[in-house]
C-alpha cells in the first residue's frame, strides 16, 4: 500500500468498487477504505434501471455483473388495483426495447454486487482495506486522509479522495458539503426472499394495492427482492418479531398474481423501512476531494434509480481523472449535469410518489383519473419513462410543474 496514491476511494460498495476497478484498470494507484469486515444485506437497490446497464456497459463492468448471476427482467407490468392483472399484462412496458443494446433491467443482490466490484477492482491493482474505523479527510490540494487500521492509526497524502461512503457519508460532512432533504412521504421497506419460483422470472411490477405501493424485482432461481410502501401515520407497521411474516402478508392481494406464491415465500435478509425523502448536495466537490454515489445525495428509492446515478458518477469522475486533468475545475461539468439530473429524478420521484403512494380516497380518485389520462395521451408518462431511459435523454419540459398539473391537478 502507498502512502501517496493517486486516489484514496472511501467506501467499497457500488460507487467505490466501480469506481476503483476503471481507475486501477486505466493505471492509477488506488486504495479503498472501507469500514465494513463484510457486505451484508442493509436493504439496499438490487434492481438496476435499463440506463444503469447502459453505464455499465460503458465502464466495462457488465460483463463481470453477467458472469457473477445477474438476472434480467424484461416486462415491467403495471399490477395495480383496479386493473384486471390480464389487462396489466397488455399494458407492460417491454423494458429491452428502451435503450439499444440494453437487454432489460438487471437484478442481483447488493451484498453480491459490492464482492464483486471489490474483487475487480483488487484484480485490476487496487488495494482494498476492510475494517477501518475513525476516517478523518483534511481537504487542500494534497489532502490528507486518516484512519485506523488493524488497531494502527495511518496516514495518506493522495492527489485526491473520493467520498463514495454512501448515506450519511462522514467524507461530505467532513469536507462542509451542504446536503438539503425534502421532507418525508411514506416509507419504503423491502425484505429478500426465496422460495418465489411462481412468479415469472422474467416480469417486474410496481403498483398501488389498497394502502401499499408493491415490488416485485425477481432476481432468478425463486428469489425476490420485494419492497413496500406504506404511509407515515403507520411507522411500526413492520416491526418487532412479526415484521417479515406481516410485510409478507401484505402482498396476498386478488390485484397482484402469484400474491399468494409470495406472501408465502421464505425470507431470506433482513426486512428494513427507510424513509424515502430524496436527498441533494448542490456541489459535490471540495478542495482535494469528489463525491460520487450516494454520499453526493441521493434520489428518492420509490422510483430505484440509486444504482443508475451511482455508475454515471463513476463514469464522469473516472473520464476526467482519466482524461489526466486533475483539476478542481475539471469537475465542473459532473457537478452541472449531476445537478440537473438529479433535479430531474427528484421531480420525477415526487411525482410517482404522489401517484402512487398516497392512499386516501382522495389520493385513490386522483390515481384513477391520472392513469385515464395516460391511457389517453402515453406522454403524459414520460416522467416515469425516465426511470428506465434515464433523465438526460427525455425533454427538459417533462420535468416541470406543467406536467405534474396536466397529470395530477
Ligand atoms: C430501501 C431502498 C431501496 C432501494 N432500491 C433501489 C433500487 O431498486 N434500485 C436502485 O438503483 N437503487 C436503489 N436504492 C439506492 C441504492 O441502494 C444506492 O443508491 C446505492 O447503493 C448507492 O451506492 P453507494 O456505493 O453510493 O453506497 P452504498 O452502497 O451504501 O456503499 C457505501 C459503502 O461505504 C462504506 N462506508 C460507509 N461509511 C464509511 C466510512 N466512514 N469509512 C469507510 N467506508 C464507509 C459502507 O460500508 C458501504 O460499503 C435503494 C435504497 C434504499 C434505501
Amino acid at each position: 500500500m502507498s502512502e501517496e496514491p493517486d486516489v484514496v476511494v472511501v467506501g467499497a460498495g457500488v460507487a467505490g468498487g466501480a469506481l476503483a476497478t476503471v481507475l486501477a484498470r486505466g493505471g492509477l494507484d488506488v486504495l479503498v477504505l472501507e469500514k465494513s469486515l463484510v457486505h451484508r444485506d442493509r436493504v439496499r437497490g438490487e434492481f438496476m434501471a435499463p440506463w444503469g446497464v447502459a453505464e455499465a456497459s460503458q465502464l466495462g463492468i457488465l460483463d463481470l455483473l453477467a458472469a457473477a448471476g445477474a438476472h434480467y427482467t424484461v416486462r415491467s407490468v403495471p399490477y395495480r388495483e383496479g386493473l384486471d392483472p390480464e389487462a396489466a399484462r397488455t399494458r407492460a412496458f417491454d423494458l429491452g426495447a428502451m435503450l439499444p443494446g440494453v437487454a432489460g433491467a438487471l437484478n442481483m443482490g447488493h451484498p453480491r454486487l459490492c464482492e464483486v466490484l471489490d474483487a475487480a477492482a483488487q484484480a485490476a491493482g487496487a488495494a482494498l482495506l476492510r475494517g477501518v474505523l475513525d476516517l478523518a479527510v483534511e481537504v487542500g490540494e494534497r489532502p490528507q486522509v486518516t484512519f485506523t487500521h488493524d488497531g494502527r492509526r495511518r496516514e495518506v497524502a493522495p492527489r485526491l479522495v473520493v467520498g463514495a461512503d454512501g448515506r450519511g457519508s462522514a467524507v461530505a460532512r467532513q469536507v462542509g458539503a451542504r446536503a438539503e432533504t425534502d421532507p418525508v412521504h411514506h416509507i419504503m421497506a423491502g425484505l429478500l426472499v426465496e422460495g418465489a419460483e411462481a412468479w415469472p422470472e422474467g416480469d417486474q411490477t410496481m403498483g398501488t394495492h389498497g394502502e401499499a405501493t408493491l415490488y416485485v424485482f425477481p432476481q432468478g432461481g425463486g428469489r425476490a427482492r420485494l419492497y413496500l410502501n406504506h404511509g407515515l401515520g403507520e411507522r411500526r407497521r413492520f416491526a418487532g418479531p412479526e415484521a417479515a411474516q406481516n410485510f409478507l402478508a401484505a402482498f396476498r392481494v386478488p390485484s397482484l398474481p402469484h400474491g399468494e406464491a409470495l406472501a408465502a415465500a421464505r425470507p431470506a435478509g433482513p426486512c428494513h423501512g427507510y424513509p424515502n425523502a430524496d436527498s441533494w448536495v448542490d456541489v459535490p466537490v471540495a478542495p482535494g476531494v469528489v463525491l460520487v454515489g450516494d454520499a453526493a445525495g441521493h434520489n428518492d428509492p420509490t422510483i430505484g434509480q440509486g444504482l443508475s446515478i451511482t455508475l454515471r458518477d463513476v463514469r464522469l469522475v473516472s473520464e476526467v481523472l482519466l482524461g489526466g486533468d486533475w483539476e478542481r475545475g475539471a469537475f465542473a461539468p459532473y457537478v452541472e449535469e449531476r445537478r440537473e439530473r438529479m433535479r430531474r429524478l427528484r421531480f420525477a420521484g415526487r411525482l410517482v410518489s404522489a401517484l402512487n403512494a398516497e392512499f386516501t380516497e382522495e389520493a385513490r380518485q386522483r390515481r384513477l383519473r391520472a392513469w385515464g389520462r395516460i391511457a389517453a395521451d402515453p406522454t403524459m408518462a414520460l416522467p416515469m419513462v425516465a426511470m428506465w431511459k434515464g433523465p438526460h435523454g427525455l425533454p427538459p419540459h417533462i420535468f416541470e410543474q406543467g406536467a405534474w398539473d396536466r397529470l395530477l391537478g
